[in-house]
């Protein structure tokens, strides 16, 4: 059973290559040859959220930025009011 997933963006024009995201979430980010941060997943489980939190807090640059995902696909059909 899963939650809805949180969506991870980076902003590459912004990222300075410090490397702080991929020391807090090391499944999430990783670094290109030039040692700037890329996507891994862009779709964040639950248990990586905390990790993928922390990685934003820390990013020098506020070049991570979260959304919400998209919801897990149900076919809740409640009646309407
Ligand atoms: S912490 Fe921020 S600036 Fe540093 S590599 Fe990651 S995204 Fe880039």
């Amino acid at each position: 059973m899963t939650g809805p997933l949180t969506r991870v963006q980076l902003d590459t024009g912004r990222c300075q290559g410090h490397g702080q995201c991929a020391m807090a979430a090391p499944d999430v980010f990783a670094f290109d040859e030039q040692g700037f941060a890329v996507l891994q997943i862009e779709d964040v489980p639950a248990a990586l959220e905390v990790a993928v939190r922390t990685a934003v807090l820390r990013c020098p640059e506020r070049a991570i930025s979260l959304m919400p995902g998209d919801e897990p696909k149900t076919t809740t059909s409640h009646n309407s009011v």
